[in-house]
């Protein structure tokens, strides 16, 4: 049995389990008492699971070709986007900048596009990685377990995919064409990943594309599955709020601030031990009201289109038009094609546009801290093979600072 059953039953009018009834009933609307009540909770819950700590993370985009159409996305194939796939010693380059800038937890993150980004690709990615960032973890197109198997031997601990709605309906709406049409293989996805190795696992859905507190009580419902029957890994869930995209998406169910604090606050009091990840999608205000409150990890700084960082791959940027490479005139104003981007376009809009340094400082400012590395490989050559099981499943609460 995977989650599809069970969240059939959940739309079929199941019961909730005791932890979900609990949870649902912290979606209800709050008084500002109430909230603030919860808000506490909240940060006691936190301090007593995770200390005063924060980690960084950022994400490296390798690619944003894409065979899938998603309304919300500016990587959507038939959006005609600036694109690019950066080679490996391009990628390689993005990382060391990142890891001179502190970094030591890298996002790889990709479009869906078997040709550009196939597993040998990734592969090669995280070989190229792994003796300098101890963190690698990939957020691309789903796979097959042994598609994952060989990405897990070259160094990558984490899988990141989010179901981006569990409402049927809206996902049919929202996702017109590609592979990614296929909800089960994708609410599926993170149990072949756990079945491949990933030790973390992080899910979410997207804000603004069905009824909030729906989607959030399937997103709880999800994580509570998985924490039973995947119980080797650590989990973190995220619930970033879609913004304007390439392609004139806007979306069309909101949650207000005091609501995203609310079901922010909900999770950590649910689900205690749970990494709560928040993006550089929300402003740079909110973010600091957020961080003391349960957030666990951040990214910090980021870009969203392949050589963000460094202009890597700004040499091979073009069209794509029906699957086929388009050549750009030397002539072509390049604001035609993408809102004046001198490389390739990103995939959303960055509402936090403080360096990762800053970031950093207001953390220590309020009394957290930033937590670069949380990990080594070298930690478990100390550790005999029949001790690793164990040792792996508890090992997020292991914290190393640098
Ligand atoms: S959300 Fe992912 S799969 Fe969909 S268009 Fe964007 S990059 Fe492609």
């Amino acid at each position: 049995m995977s989650f599809v059953s069970q969240l059939n039953a959940l739309d079929a009018g199941a019961p909730l389990s005791p932890l979900l009834t609990g949870f649902r009933s912290l979606l209800e609307p709050l008084s500002r008492e109430e909230l603030e009540s919860l808000a506490a909770r909240s940060v006691t819950t936190t301090r007593r699971n995770f200390g005063r700590t924060m980690r960084l993370f950022a994400p490296l985009y390798l690619s944003n070709e894409c065979v899938n159409n998603c309304s919300y996305c500016g990587f959507s194939r038939d959006n005609p986007i600036l694109r690019t796939t950066l080679t490996v010693p391009q990628v390689e380059k993005e990382a060391r900048h990142l890891s001179q800038l502190g970094f030591r937890h890298i996002l790889l993150v990709a479009g869906e596009h078997p040709r550009f980004v196939s597993e040998g690709y990734l592969a090669d990615c995280l070989s190229a990685l792994r003796d300098f960032i101890p963190t690698l973890a990939i957020e691309v197109g789903p796979m097959e377990t042994p598609e994952y198997e060989p990405l897990v031997r070259s160094g990558c601990e984490g899988l990141v995919v989010y179901q981006e709605t569990y409402d049927r309906a809206a996902y049919a709406a929202y996702h017109t064409a590609g592979p990614k049409k296929d909800f089960d293989w994708r609410l599926e996805c993170p149990e072949r990943g756990y079945a491949a190795g990933f030790r973390r696992i992080g899910i979410g859905a997207l804000v603004g594309l069905a009824d909030w507190r729906t989607e959030v009580l399937r997103l709880a419902a999800h994580l509570e599955y998985l924490l039973r029957t995947c119980w080797k890994a650590t989990f973190t869930i995220s619930l970033p709020r879609l913004r304007p995209a390439a392609g004139g998406f806007q979306p069309e169910h909101a949650m207000s601030d005091a609501e995203f604090v609310q079901t922010l606050c909900a999770f950590r009091v649910c689900f205690p031990q749970v990494g709560i990840v928040l993006s550089t999608r929300e402003s740079e205000s909110l973010r600091n009201a957020l961080f003391p409150l349960g957030i666990t990890s951040i990214s910090a700084g980021s870009h969203t289109e392949p050589g963000g960082y460094t202009g890597e791959g700004s040499n091979d940027v073009h069209l794509t038009v029906k699957g086929r490479r388009v050549e750009l005139e030397p002539e072509t104003p390049r604001s035609s094609c993408s809102g004046g981007a001198t490389n390739a376009t990103g995939q959303f809009d960055i509402a936090d546009e403080r360096s990762a340094g800053e970031v950093a400082s207001y953390l220590r400012e309020i009394g957290l801290e930033p937590v670069w590395k949380d990990w080594d490989s070298a930690i478990l050559s100390t550790v005999s093979e029949r001790e690793k099981e164990p040792f792996l499943a508890g090992s997020d609460s292991l914290l190393l600072t640098s």
